[in-house]
């Protein structure tokens, strides 16, 4: 990337949409790279940032009369927050 490229952020338009940039179901992966990079150590922080995003899907979902499986939303919204986590050190102990 250059400094005159513009940053492309990958997210819905409404929550609960798909990547208005992918078309992808969102958290899309070029997202879901995007928060385990500025996340990266406090999957605390990311899950509390996504919570908010899913339960903005979930109300807008349910606002626009749209069926979803609740179930599967939470997995796609916040299944994946592990890999933020660093991994435990082998240390000397
Ligand atoms: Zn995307």
């Amino acid at each position: 990337m250059t400094a005159t490229e513009p940053v492309v952020i990958h997210a819905p338009e409404i929550p609960g949409d798909p990547c208005r940039v992918c078309a992808q179901s969102w958290p899309c992966f070029p997202a879901q790279i995007d928060y385990v990079a500025e996340f990266y150590g406090r999957p605390a922080e990311l899950a509390t940032h996504l919570a908010g995003w899913f339960t903005a899907a979930v109300t807008e979902l349910t606002a626009r009369g749209r069926s979803f499986d609740a179930s599967a939303l939470y997995r796609r919204y916040l299944g994946w927050v592990d890999l933020t986590r660093r991994p435990r050190s082998r240390g000397w102990r």
